[in-house]
């Protein structure tokens, strides 16, 4: 895809108010009738959002990259896209994909392919992501990365981690080489969040978590992003857990994002396949509603544009696992059949067609009730009403 206009990257997000949230790459249009599809707006409306340049994605300064620091994960989550497969003798410890660390010799090769990638997009700055398995498997490497790749351009990170590692002094020693943010994940109060998320001899970690994050908050500005994790069939527990942890830090330092769980094996959630999709927006807006009582920040629903992918030609972004592979998104890493290159001899353009894929072809959602908007669409709708004050300006149509 070229930096031109897309209307494929547009997501239409019908409110419960009647109207409709049109989120584009340029920005936000408020549609004033309910409509499911992009193919809905009028030749007037996309010309409007041509013309304010809503559709176009533009030119960045920017330089993304996702690190893996491991592919190996201290918590046995049942439902984690990186399982391979059941093991009926470890129901704590399912498969996974190939365990890799990085080693310094890699690092280095992956510090000169990202001086190539920054040169070669005449970017200014570098947003990292580290990512794994669980990244803090590996806290000299995570380190390694940032200290090194500083040295080529200007750092903002964040984690994805677990949290069982994350303790206040790697968090402080991680910030001063450019950690700026981590996503830790809940999945509902401690009975439902320890049924899942365990380690991989079945040891409970929600308490450890929120020791962590409320530590982490105390002794660094690093910011929180709390993601939670929601199955539709006890709604309670998520409010619970918010009660809970509003208790223990700082909500107004805290983003929520409510992420809905799908099954990554491979890839539709039967839950909410056979489930109502009404039922689940409903319940996930009320805990949406609590989240905001409680003085948390939510966190805003994004266009489908990512940096990463959306773009096949690695110019904007790069996914790099810990042996130095390169992929299309980080759904993908780890992947032997979505390999597309390594660092130190770039990207292999003869399997770039075929094994490219984009995180939205990871993203089976469904809503049989709707039309083109899926059930996330209108859930995510229901968020940009709870949000939008943060959003600037949007436009208006009538
Ligand atoms: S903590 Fe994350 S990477 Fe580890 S098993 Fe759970 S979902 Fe997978």
């Amino acid at each position: 895809m070229s930096l031109t206009n897309s209307m494929e990257l547009i997501r239409v997000m019908p409110s419960p108010r009647g109207y409709t949230w049109v989120v584009a790459p340029g920005g936000v249009a408020k549609v004033s009738r309910q409509i499911t599809s992009t193919s809905e707006l009028s030749e007037q409306e996309v010309g409007y959002m041509e013309a304010s340049g809503l559709t176009r994605v533009s030119e960045s300064n920017v330089f993304h990259a996702t690190v893996l620091t491991a592919t190996d994960c201290n918590l046995g989550c049942g439902y984690c896209f990186q399982n391979t497969g059941v093991n009926p003798d470890r129901p704590f410890a399912p498969d996974r994909i190939p365990g890799t660390k990085l080693d310094p010799s890699t690092v280095d090769d992956i510090a000169l392919f990202i001086k190539r990638a920054v040169v070669h997009a005449n970017a200014s700055s570098i947003s990292m992501v580290l990512f794994g398995g669980e990244p803090l498997l590996d806290f000299d490497s995570c380190l390694r990365v940032l200290d090194t790749t500083q040295e080529v351009a200007p750092v903002e990170a964040v984690m994805v981690t677990n949290g069982v590692l994350m303790t206040p002094g790697r968090a402080a020693r991680l910030e001063e080489t450019g950690l700026r943010a981590v996503q830790v994940t809940l999945d509902g109060d401690r009975k439902r969040h320890d049924a899942t998320r365990h380690t991989r001899n079945g040891r409970g970690t929600y308490d450890l978590i929120c020791q962590n994050i409320a530590g982490v908050q105390e002794s660094t500005s690093v910011a929180i992003c709390l993601r939670v994790n929601i199955l539709p069939d006890d709604p309670d527990s998520y409010v619970k857990m918010l009660l809970d942890i509003a208790g223990k830090v700082d909500p107004q330092q805290t983003f929520v994002d409510l992420s809905p769980v799908r099954d990554y094996s491979w890839n539709e959630s039967s839950a909410l396949r056979d489930g109502s999709a009404r039922d689940l927006i409903k319940s996930l807006v009320e805990i949406a509603e609590v989240s905001k009582r409680l003085g948390f920040r939510l966190a805003r629903p994004a266009s489908r544009f990512c940096p990463f992918c959306s773009i096949a030609d690695g110019k904007r972004g790069a996914v790099i696992g810990p042996d130095g592979s390169l992929y299309s998104s980080w759904q993908a890493a780890g992947r032997p059949e979505f390999r597309l290159g390594n660092v130190r001899d770039g990207y292999i353009q003869s399997v770039i067609e075929d094994r490219w894929v984009t995180c939205r072809q990871f993203d089976a959602r469904s809503c049989s009730e709707a039309g083109d908007s899926t059930w996330s669409d209108y859930f995510d709708g229901a968020i940009m009403d709870l949000t939008w004050d943060l959003v600037a300006a949007p436009g208006q149509f009538h």
